[in-house]
């Protein structure tokens, strides 16, 4: 390739009115001037929510969803596009590739409900249409303003496993197939639209990345095509210091590191899905976060190598998406495979264990999963352990999910001491309970769980005690650890 290629994604909300989209192609119609420039979009804002919440109530047997499901997304796309697109032959053609998406999203509805079931692997084929729609809505788009824009749906470009809802990337042939795909066209000056979030195994069959999975789709785009850059084009100006919706004077960070954002993203920033940064983090491509309703400020730059200051806490991240799980019982101690048959057992079912904690008495074993995962991650357990359970060995296997993790990150945590004593003794100060530590957290966080009626004063209080609304002095330096009491 003779040009760098920047990937850029556009986001629910950055390609969610006809205004959204025609921004969305106007910012990468400039980029294309002295770059090759691949575009990855998700659904416009609502639709995955839709499409997912109508093939729900299929599986009840309600046959009406598919109806109306068809409905709703056709006068959404139909308003966009009447608004978009000037051409009536253009618009015409555009108007029954979106109504033939639709429609066979609403005809797998239509299965469940007959069936009276939803697999995993149907409800990926139907989550996903959100973002066919808007890919092809983006390139006709750049077709009228005089751009080459060429609509992919990243089934043919991304290769999974086969884990339905959560699928993990296959680099080797996604490479291969991307590349061979996306290059002669971006070799011709062409600016290819990919839809965000979805996929497909070896055998050809669709999969999605998980919620959120469109910043993950234009990362591994990015590292399959060795690209310059990444740009996660959202509806807030950056990584910012906490969520916004809960700490209005959150602020940009200017920088930050992969390894910090990871932690962020793990714990429950939405702003990037948690994967996202794995496939660019050994090839050191950058990702910037930056805001399409803004699109002259920076945003966030993440990289390798952020400056060395400040130190210590960088952001407050918390996220009540999770729940507790406690195996308990005299049985815990001096049962050398217990360990290893309670986590068997959450393998088993490929539960996403967020967090093992260290728990006060010495017969409990006690560890958070994400939410989505609970239910079945219980039933395993209780299959497991209910020889144990039988003959009162174990107490117990107990769900939480009423908890929240909080967690504060920052690069080099590790090096500055008296955190850990300070982000507890903020939250004695605050009356919030700690439930649970984190064992073995890594150098750029400290997590811990509370009671999910006190997310809110852990993450506001937290922000307010390391001056985190403030901004960066010249140095660099933020204040960080306030005194521990
Ligand atoms: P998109 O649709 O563009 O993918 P998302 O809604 O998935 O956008 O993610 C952006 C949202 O993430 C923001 O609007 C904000 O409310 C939320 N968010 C949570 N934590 C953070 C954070 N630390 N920094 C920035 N945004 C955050
Ligand atoms: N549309 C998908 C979702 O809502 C993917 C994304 O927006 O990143 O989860
Ligand atoms: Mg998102």
């Amino acid at each position: 390739m003779s040009l760098p290629i920047q990937v850029m994604k556009f986001g629910g909300t950055s390609v969610g009115n006809a205004a959204r989209i025609r921004k969305a192609a106007q910012i990468a119609a400039e980029a294309s001037r002295d770059r090759a420039v691949v575009v990855v979009v998700s659904a416009m804002s609502g639709v995955t929510n839709t499409l997912i919440a109508a093939a729900g109530k299929a599986a009840t047997g309600d046959e009406a969803a598919a109806e109306a499901l068809a409905e709703a997304l056709k006068i959404k796309h139909h308003e966009a596009i009447g608004e978009l697109i000037t051409s009536i032959e253009k618009r015409r053609e555009l108007l029954a590739e979106i109504d033939a998406l639709i429609e066979s999203a609403a005809n797998y509805c239509r299965g469940c409900a007959l069936l009276g079931e939803l697999s995993p692997r149907a409800l990926d084929v139907i989550a996903g249409t959100g973002e066919r729609l808007t890919a092809r809505m983006t390139a006709a788009v750049l077709r009228e303003m005089g751009q080459r824009g060429v609509a992919f749906d990243a089934t043919n470009l991304i290769v999974t496993d086969e884990t339905h809802g959560g699928a993990r990337p296959l680099t080797v042939p996604t490479r291969a197939k991307t590349q061979a795909v996306l290059l002669p066209l971006l070799e011709a000056g062409g600016i290819p639209v990919v839809t965000g979030y979805i996929a497909a195994t070896t055998k050809g069959v669709p999969t999605t990345l998980g919620r959120g999975g469109s910043d993950y789709s234009a990362t591994i785009l990015g590292g399959a095509l060795d690209a310059s850059e990444v740009i996660i084009w959202t509806d807030v100006n950056g990584v910012l210091t906490a969520d916004p919706r809960i700490v209005p004077d959150a602020v940009t960070l200017d920088e930050v590191s992969y390894a910090a954002a990871g932690e962020l993203a793990f714990f429950g920033a939405k702003v990037l899905h948690p994967m996202t940064l794995r496939p660019v983090i050994e090839s050191a491509i950058p990702v910037w976060i930056r805001d399409s309703f803004h699109p002259k400020q920076a945003g966030t730059k993440i990289t390798h190598t952020v400056r060395p200051a400040p130190l210590g806490v960088k952001a407050v991240t918390a996220t009540r998406d999770v729940a507790m799980i406690s195996v308990a019982g005299p049985g815990i101690i001096g049962v050398p495979d217990i360990a290893a048959r309670i986590f068997g057992a959450t393998a088993s079912v490929r539960a996403n264990i967020v967090m093992i904690s260290q728990s006060s008495s010495q017969d409990s074993i006690c560890f958070v999963v994400q939410a989505a995962d609970a239910q079945r991650t219980e039933k395993a357990l209780r299959d497991a352990l209910y020889e144990d359970v039988h003959q009162h060995d174990l107490e117990h296997v107990k769900v939480n999910r009423g908890v929240a993790i909080v967690a504060v990150v920052g690069e080099n945590m590790a090096g500055t001491p008296g955190i850990a004593g300070s982000v507890f003794s903020t939250m004695g100060k605050e009356g919030i309970n700690i439930i649970a530590i984190a064992q073995g957290s890594s150098e750029y966080n400290i997590s811990f769980l509370v009671d999910s009626s006190a997310l809110e004063k852990a993450v506001k209080s937290l922000h307010a005690a390391y001056s985190l609304g403030k901004r960066e002095t010249e140095g660099g330096s933020r204040e960080t650890v306030p005194a521990a009491s």
